[in-house]
């Protein structure tokens, strides 16, 4: 399970973006969360992804408490979840060419070894061709970032994966072989998936449950 007990968080202690939320999912669920833009659920979505230490409450995942956030975050942990963001560029390192950005958690946990067949295993899968994985994030579009990104998160094999509008920015085209792409990843792994968004048509479409943000904040 990934549970999300009573999460206070934000940017200012005094006036914080999410007050209260309780969030949960179960392993090979799909979870849509939906509201307006602003209402706090990228920040909800980094706590979830162990990104962000909340103000107040408590993060479960996997029955193990967790007490250390962003790089603090225990790696058996930090490497169970996968998190897609809106924006591709600001989570793109520039000097990578993309089958190293695709890499890079593999080399970050000392599993160089395992690049090659996985980055072409996944490149396939996202829709990224030989000669775009040579290339660096400037030298190719938003979506084809946005899939570079996507094949990052599934590197490691995560157990939870946590999409913060990850189809925002992108065509009809590559918004459904993005979602089809984590559908399958999901029907594969028994993955659970936790999809932020504000179009609830594509948020029903792709979840088996969608929530909205005032069932899951104090008011
Ligand atoms: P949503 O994802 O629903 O659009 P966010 O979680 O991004 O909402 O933002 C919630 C609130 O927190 C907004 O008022 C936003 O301006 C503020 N906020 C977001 N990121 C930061 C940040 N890095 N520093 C300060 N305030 C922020």
């Amino acid at each position: 399970m990934l549970e999300l007990d009573d999460i206070t968080a934000g940017y200012d202690r005094r006036a914080p973006a999410v007050r209260g939320a309780h969030l949960s999912l179960r392993p090979g669920e799909s979870l849509g969360l939906l509201g307006p833009s602003g209402c706090g659920k990228s920040t909800l979505a980094r706590v979830a992804a162990l990104l962000h230490r909340p103000d107040r409450g408590t993060v479960t995942l996997d029955g193990h408490t967790v007490t250390g956030f962003f790089h603090r975050a225990p790696r058996s942990l930090r490497t169970a979840v996968g998190v897609v963001f809106q924006q591709p560029r600001p989570a793109a390192d520039p000097r990578l060419r993309l089958r190293d950005l695709v890499a890079e958690p593999l080399r970050a946990t000392g599993r160089r070894t395992e690049a090659g067949p996985r980055v072409a295993e996944l490149a396939e899968r996202v829709g990224l061709g030989a000669d775009l994985l040579s290339r660096r994030p400037h030298e190719v579009s938003d979506g084809q970032l946005q899939r570079a990104c996507l094949a990052r998160a599934l590197v490691l094999r995560p157990r939870w994966l946590v999409c913060d509008e990850m189809t925002a920015m992108l065509d009809a085209s590559t918004t459904a072989a993005l979602v089809a792409v984590v559908e399958d990843y999901r029907a594969e792994t028994g993955a659970g998936l936790l999809a932020v968004g504000h179009d609830p048509v594509l948020l029903d479409r792709w979840c088996g449950r969608t929530v909205h943000w005032n069932e899951i904040v104090k008011h």
